[in-house]
């Protein structure tokens, strides 16, 4: 399925292994009408073509295939542990949707390991929309601690479910507009919830890793504060096919070598021609 949010162009890819750092927090939040749904999903794609960037990295490509050469042990935590392996796969398809969604909007901030226990504790309490309306605030909490920022984020679930059984008819919304609309969800997670649980493509993901290390291989035409700047310099250039895989790739990649202090810069592919390596060995740039 291909849609066209109002953030971003799309691909047409399915959906792999993804993590999530950190998530703006939001309030007041001012859910879609469902009709609103329909709409979205019948709009048509607006293809990306790659001759018509502008700019694009130098080496990109070499940076790009080493590191998916460093990543193909999948041995990262995001690997076995990231949102997307945070649902119960026979569970039925719209409560492995409510649990993507739920996965997500706990990670901000948290280990995927921390994450994940906290998922499976929530499954194993009978995580399902009902179940979070009708526990306890305290009781919730106690689940999914230590989770960063557990209480906010159980104020966020407890609202957002409200949202979701009155306007969604208790499914999540299937739109990057509608995913927005919840309290704690911004763009970021909403590309990353649209690809797991709708196995859409909505735009790339940046998360802390993600922002990092394209800034590091000078993926982006000058340095970038936000996340958000990142991204969209990152769409301005990557090909389409190349978006869903990106996040996972880099998440993984920043757990295991370019971590965030100290790279592991003697152990990498890329060590001769990143712009940020700190091998002494490196011999062009
Ligand atoms: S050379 Fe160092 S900074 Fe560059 S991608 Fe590799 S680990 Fe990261």
């Amino acid at each position: 399925m291909i849609t066209r949010s109002k953030y971003f162009p799309v691909n047409e890819d399915k959906a792999s292994s993804l993590s999530v750092e950190d998530e703006p927090s939001k309030e007041d939040p001012q859910p879609k009408p469902k009709k609103a749904r329909k709409k979205h999903v019948e709009e048509k794609p607006e293809k990306r073509e790659d001759s018509q960037s502008k700019w694009e990295p130098k080496n990109w490509q070499v940076l790009f295939e080493n590191i998916k050469k460093m990543r193909s042990g999948a041995d990262a935590p995001v690997d076995t542990m990231g949102c997307d392996r945070c649902h119960d796969r026979e569970a039925p398809v719209k409560e492995q949707r409510f649990q993507t969604l739920v996965a997500l909007m706990l990670s901000s901030q948290t280990r995927d390991e921390v994450n994940n226990a906290a998922c499976i504790r929530l499954r194993n309490a009978g995580l399902s929309l009902d179940m979070i309306l009708s526990t306890q605030t305290e009781e919730l909490e106690q689940l999914i601690k230590p989770v960063s920022f557990y209480r906010n984020k159980v104020k966020y679930l407890k609202r957002t479910c409200e949202i979701l059984k009155k306007e969604f008819d208790g499914d999540i919304p299937d739109s990057v507009e509608g995913l927005c609309s919840l309290p704690g969800v911004g763009p970021k997670m909403a590309h990353l919830v649209m690809q797991v649980a709708w196995d859409q493509v909505t735009g790339i993901a940046v998360d802390t890793h993600v922002h990092r290390i394209s800034n590091r291989l000078k993926f982006v035409p000058k340095p970038t504060k936000e996340p958000v700047q990142t991204e969209k310099d990152l769409e301005d250039w990557m090909p389409t096919h190349l978006w869903k895989d990106y996040n996972t790739m880099l998440v993984g990649f920043g757990q295991t070598i370019c971590t965030p202090i100290n790279p592991k810069c003697s152990l990498c592919l890329n060590k001769n021609i990143c712009p940020s390596s700190t091998d002494k060995d490196k011999k062009a740039r």
